[in-house]
């Protein structure tokens, strides 16, 4: 029996090498990969429809008599040709044709057509089927359904299937290793795993095609939780690289804590003092710590980071603080300074905009150990920075960050001690709450630390929905809320990734509301700022020194000014869920009571009325991360959808969230053995690194 995972693919018929090139952008190189590049979607080709029992918006086969077929000149040039079966007529359109194709259709010619009804001026039509013209050899419809292979640039369909059949002719029984003892299979998927792939890539006439759409065929489950456990299979192994390195032990300086404790205005909460125990616990090892701090907005994050910190310096070791943007990052360097410079720590600062004179000054300060805490955005990590102790790296807003700079990170502060590795601690501190799946599955390799308590005083905030044609009643709000002393932020937003077309909608509202407000002093700011103007602004809004900042989404994340109890958002219904409370959460920060205002652009779509719905029902983080997730998929969540770092076979999260307890349950099984788990991961993730995939 051949084992299909190390047969190379230049094995089948039709494979050169320069084809072998092109399969290997899919990832497959071995006939087992093949067999493992599942289709996305199944037409099905095996029944002829009645011409009278077309639906529109559903593709079918066709069989019928050309009656004519005539250049049509409408709006645009086009063939039309009549096909006539005995149930009824209809049309084919084509807007790009030759006078050879003119010509294949001659009256009486005999047609098999495959394509999407749609209802034309004339009744229903075809637009561009393929078409087939049938002879008296020409074989039945298909037996089995037609499967849709994701391609890459010079690869086709046909050619795809023509290569799965081979590989399913030589696939028995054991070709494809069972890695899964069938004890560990939950019952529901208990399907042999070549049935599995057979089934998959030729579905038999009659399988359920809803069902198979959705992803629900056991043969389809049966796939997902093993694609799944090897993700997570993956992470836990990284997770596991992790205990064979070396951090600094930094057991801290209780003094320095106590000193820093005493100075603050407030008692830590009780889950912030249980937080930094866990985390002042993973520091004191020698173990790099690798873990996730969540907590809602407004939960107090930057102050547990803040003591982290203090931890590693005690111990006589570097942090640094990492933001996702340069406002992020300057409100981190003020808050940290004003912590930490009084009890006699040196803070530095590093991002892409500083001079170079500057960048030298800093950079110095950093490679001698004298700067103990550095602050900034992802220009610490470029090649030229070196750190003189790096003891502590805090990231800030994690999920904007994949598993990949994750370890870029880590190898970042990286040195060697002897023949073991050293790293510093990681902790990593999220926007906002990741649902438990999503956090169980795509951050297996953390440990998870959650602050699940606001600070105490906290006044809940009124959200309401506006619709636009009432915003003289929102500017109004506004004023009122000035006229008291409070101060307002107006967010814009834009579909459009264009900073300058975000820009200029937020300058011409700016403009709008000066105008609409005479005694109230408006500032704005945009990502088209210079890096110093937006410090400049921010500095203003939190001295009290402007009433109503008008921005776009750029202070969406981490922005904090206490007397700022009014939010305006406008057209929020083009925002995601976490993004909108992200939003929201800049109010509600003192003890003012607050509001947020969605103002929202008529009509509303289904899907813009339910996030509104959902974030004027739920104040609770949590909970809006699952209504979140349920809404619009992991991918948006973890902010991977456009960098596509998850990307599953047959796999979806959300989907298949039901299989994760019991991935959890087999990963956690002595009955897994160390070369069926490596197998897995080799399998599914094709031994790309590991962190190719979260
Ligand atoms: P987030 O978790 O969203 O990052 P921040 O760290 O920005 O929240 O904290 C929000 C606000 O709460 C800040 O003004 C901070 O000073 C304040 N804060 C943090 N911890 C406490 C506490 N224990 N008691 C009172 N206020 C606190
Ligand atoms: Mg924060």
């Amino acid at each position: 029996m051949t084992d299909l995972s190390t047969l190379p693919i230049t094995r089948l018929k039709g494979v050169g090498d320069k084809f072998a090139q092109v399969l290997a952008k899919l990832h497959i190189t071995t006939v087992q990969d093949l067999l493992f590049h599942l289709p996305m979607r199944y037409q099905d080709r095996t029944r002829i429809t009645p011409i009278a029992a077309l639906t529109p918006g559903l593709d079918a086969v066709i069989e019928g008599e050309v009656r004519a077929a005539d250049v049509v000149f409408g709006r645009r040039r086009s063939l039309v040709v009549r096909l006539q079966d005995g149930s009824g007529t209809l049309s084919l359109r084509f807007f790009h044709f030759s006078a050879a194709q003119k010509n294949r259709f001659a009256r009486g010619t005999r047609l098999r057509c495959f394509g999407e009804a749609r209802r034309g001026s004339a009744g229903l039509e075809l637009v561009h089927p393929e078409t087939e013209i049938l002879g008296a050899d020409s074989p039945p419809a298909e037996d089995t359904l037609t499967p849709i292979y994701p391609l890459t640039e010079g690869v086709s369909q046909t050619r795809l299937r023509n290569l799965a059949q081979q590989a399913l002719a030589i696939l028995d029984g054991g070709a494809v290793t069972e890695l899964l003892p069938a004890g560990l299979l939950p019952q529901s998927v208990r399907y042999p795993l070549a049935a599995a792939l057979r089934y998959l890539h030729s579905p038999p006439a009659g399988a359920d095609l809803a069902q198979l759409a959705e992803g629900q065929h056991p043969a389809q489950q049966r796939l997902a939780l093993e694609e799944l456990l090897a993700h997570h299979l993956s992470l836990l192994a990284l997770r596991r690289d992790n205990d064979h390195l070396r951090a600094p032990a930094l057991p801290g300086d209780p003094a320095l804590e106590r000193d820093f404790l005493g100075r603050l205005p407030f008692a830590l909460t009780g889950a912030q003092q249980r937080v930094c125990a866990e985390i002042a616990d993973d520091l004191a090892g020698s173990r790099p710590m690798m873990r996730l701090l969540q907590g809602d907005v407004g939960a107090g994050k930057t102050l547990v980071a803040a003591m982290a910190a203090l931890r590693a310096i005690g111990s006589g070791t570097q942090v640094a603080v990492m933001a996702p943007t340069e406002i992020l990052a300057d409100q981190h360097r003020r808050n940290f300074t004003g912590w930490l410079e009084p009890l006699g720590v040196r803070v530095a600062w590093l991002t892409g905009s500083l001079r170079a004179a500057e960048r030298r000054h800093q950079l110095a300060a950093i490679a001698s150990g004298e700067a103990q805490l550095i602050v900034g955005t992802h220009a610490l990590f470029q090649a030229d920075v070196v750190f003189h102790h790096l003891g502590l790296v805090v990231i800030d807003e994690q999920h904007r960050f994949g598993v990949r700079q994750r370890l870029e990170l880590r190898e970042k502060g990286a040195g060697a001690s002897g023949s073991v590795r050293v790293q510093p601690h990681q902790l990593i501190m999220t926007a906002t709450p990741i649902p438990r799946t999503l956090a169980m599955s795509a951050f297996a390799d953390l440990d998870c630390s959650v602050i699940d308590e606001l600070p105490p005083g906290r006044q809940p905030i009124d959200t309401v929905a506006i619709s636009n044609e009432r915003r003289g009643e929102v500017v109004e709000r506004v004023h009122n809320a000035v006229a008291q002393g409070r101060q307002a932020y107006w967010v814009c937003t834009l579909i459009e990734e264009s900073e300058t077309l975000q820009a200029q909608a937020a300058e011409s509202t700016a403009e709008e509301l000066a105008a609409a407000l005479p005694n109230t002093r408006v500032a704005l700011v945009h990502g088209r700022l210079k890096p110093d103007q937006k410090e400049q602004v921010m500095a203003a809004f939190k001295a009290g020194e402007v009433d109503l900042l008008v921005a776009t989404t750029v202070i969406e994340v981490g922005v904090d000014v206490p007397n700022a109890s009014l939010m305006i958002i406008e057209n929020p219904e083009r925002l995601g869920l976490a993004q909108l409370h992200q939003l929201r959460g800049r109010v509600g920060r003192g003890s003012v009571a607050s509001y947020c205002v969605l103002l929202y652009g008529t009509p509303l779509s289904q899907g813009g009325r339910a996030r509104l719905q959902a974030l004027r029902q739920h104040s609770d983080g949590f909970a809006i991360a699952e209504e979140d997730l349920r809404l619009r998929g992991p991918g948006e969540i973890l902010g991977t959808r456009q960098t596509g770092e998850i990307q599953h076979r047959v796999a979806d999260l959300q989907r298949d969230a039901h299989l994760l307890p019991q991935i959890q349950r087999i990963a956690a099984s002595p009955a897994l053995t160390e070369t069926a788990r490596q197998q897995l991961i080799a399998r599914w993730l094709q031994n790309k690194p590991r962190f190719a995939e979260a």
